[in-house]
């Protein structure tokens, strides 16, 4: 089974389950290396903007706990998997020192770098806010986030990007497709040039828009320009780990994938 490098905690305080049932979930499913990458918390006085909900990540003085969580269950599955100590960090521009100095201080595997967050501090992902990506205008949305894509994969602190296209997670299209189509092609370019990985999502799946991140023609185009590949559930119930990855691996394929990336090793892996 491949390796799924996007797994949540109840630490994050929106997520579900003991982390030892994602881990048994996995073993389950044949998985012989996989990664915790739960939600980084926020940094310095940043705070989103105020009808953001208090439950985007863990607190400050939870994270110790976090690493030493996930490298007690790696020590205690070793013989049966190889689990990696990741994280889901957040690209926002005001807190970038203290997310680098963060990122230094513990000795992280890997780094999602994510963009959840728009400059205003809008939460354009959040379930309770849909109704604010529409009223903030969904291209703009779109266009900015892919700008901040760019600039987290141009910032080197990031092995992969996460959910690259999540500004189409409640189903909105764009209405100036040729726009929006350009700024992803730049954010792509940028993530090629950083030397970056991309994630192929597959909580897509799971959402209104019910498709994984990023669409297949913008994987298509992340394969043409030889940007790498990990896999990622997003799993933010113990059921939800390495879900729906046959059809992904199909669709990686049709993007035209033969490998991924193994990041325990840094080597390519054949998609059989
Ligand atoms: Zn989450
Ligand atoms: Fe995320
Ligand atoms: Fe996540
Ligand atoms: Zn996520």
């Amino acid at each position: 089974m491949i390796a799924d490098y996007h797994i949540h905690t109840v630490l994050c305080r929106h997520a579900e389950g003991e982390p030892r049932a994602y881990v048994d979930r996995a073993c389950a499913l044949g998985m012989v290396e996989m990664g915790f990458a739960d939600h980084l918390p926020l940094l310095g006085d940043w705070r989103p903007s105020a009808d953001v909900p208090d439950d985007l990540a863990m607190r400050r003085d939870e994270l110790d706990g976090y690493v030493a969580l996930v490298q007690d269950l790696a020590r205690e599955y070793r013989d049966d998997a190889r689990i990696l100590l990741g994280i889901e960090a957040d690209y926002i521009a005001a807190t970038l020192d203290e997310t680098a100095a963060v990122l230094q201080e513990y000795p992280f595997e890997y780094v999602i770098g994510s963009v959840h967050t728009l400059g205003d501090g809008l939460v354009f992902d959040h379930s309770a806010l849909r109704g604010r990506l529409r009223e903030r205008g969904v291209d703009g949305v779109y266009v900015e986030s892919y700008g901040l894509v760019a600039k987290a994969a141009a910032t080197g602190l990031f092995t992969t990007i996460g959910h690259f296209d999540l500004a189409k997670k409640f189903g909105d299209r764009p209405r100036d497709g040729v726009a929006v189509a350009a700024a992803a092609s730049a954010a792509l370019r940028a993530v090629a040039a950083a030397g970056t990985a991309l994630e192929l999502n597959t909580a897509g799946w799971r959402k209104p828009v019910a498709e994984a991140y990023p669409a297949p023609n913008l994987l298509a185009e992340a394969a043409r320009l030889g940007i790498p590949l990990v896999f990622g559930s997003d799993a933010h119930a113990p059921g939800e780990v390495g879900q729906d990855f046959g059809r992904a691996a199909a669709v990686a394929r049709e993007a035209g994938y033969a490998a991924l990336l193994q990041l325990s090793t840094g080597r390519r892996q054949e998609l059989v």
